[in-house]
């Protein structure tokens, strides 16, 4: 019989920072190597793993947006393409490693990458691969985070993992606060009414309504995503 685990299907949230990892480049080959082992080591016990990949190790919209005449849409536009080059990236890094992987964007690239369609990245799932969702949600204002809720609440997973480069959520920023705490537990009216800084609210909002916990953990420390994966305790909770 199978080992029974927490999670049977999870949205694994990572973000293009957390990509960077501490090199000058865009990408550090350690980091998505470290994601794809890590990722290959659950799905081996049958865990099912979608993931959806940011892109502001690359571009982010809104800090573009205004300078040299470029308006906001356009900008969350070349975002959005960002995030597609990760996703490849990480894609090519997964199936290097034997991982069966399938990208699928949010708007049309098909000489690159499946569009998205649901019950297809269901299907994939279903069979074992990896699911890869890039250009976030296809829409300008909005984020990966958000493109994650979404994600997740369409192919039924059970919980968001937000892969990060800090340990959790703490009560205040703990790079100005070396008194700052980790929270275990927190629930989604907490980061609401707190303005925690984890997640945009329109993200955290989606998750609330469909009732889908997100676990936010440091995806630098060994074992961590695949500990997150298998639904051990890492990080800060936010659930209901
Ligand atoms: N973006 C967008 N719509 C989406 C998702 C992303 O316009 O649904 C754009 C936006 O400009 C954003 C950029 O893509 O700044 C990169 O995504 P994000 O900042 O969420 O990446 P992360 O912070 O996870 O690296």
């Amino acid at each position: 019989e199978k080992p029974s685990f927490k999670w049977r299907r999870v949205l694994l949230k990572v973000s293009g920072e957390a990509l960077a990892g501490d090199q000058t480049q865009n990408i550090d080959p350690k980091i998505t190597m470290a994601i794809a082992r890590e990722v290959a080591s659950v799905t081996r016990l049958g865990i099912e793993v979608a993931i959806v990949v940011g892109g502001g190790n690359i571009f982010r919209g809104a800090s573009w947006a205004g300078s040299s005449g470029l308006d906001r849409s356009s900008a969350d536009y070349i975002g959005m393409l960002a995030t597609v080059m990760n996703a490849i990236f990480l894609q090519a890094t997964m199936e290097s490693i034997g991982i069966p992987t399938r990208v699928q964007t949010a708007f049309r690239m098909s000489e690159v990458a499946e569009p998205y369609i649901r019950r297809r990245a269901v299907r994939h799932l279903e069979k074992g691969r990896v699911v890869i969702f890039a250009a976030g949600t296809g829409n300008p204002f909005f984020t990966t985070d958000t493109a994650a809720a979404l994600r997740s609440a369409e192919i039924n997973a059970e919980v968001v993992l937000k892969a990060t480069n800090v340990d959790g959520v703490y009560d205040d920023d703990p790079r100005c606060n070396p008194n700052a705490r980790l929270l275990d537990t927190l629930t989604y009216q907490d980061v609401i009414s707190k303005e925690l800084t984890v997640m945009d609210l329109t993200a955290i909002t989606l998750c609330q309504e469909n009732n889908i916990p997100v676990v936010v953990f440091n995806l630098n420390k060994p074992g961590y995503i695949s500990k997150a994966i298998r639904g051990e305790s890492v990080g800060t909770f936010i659930g209901g």
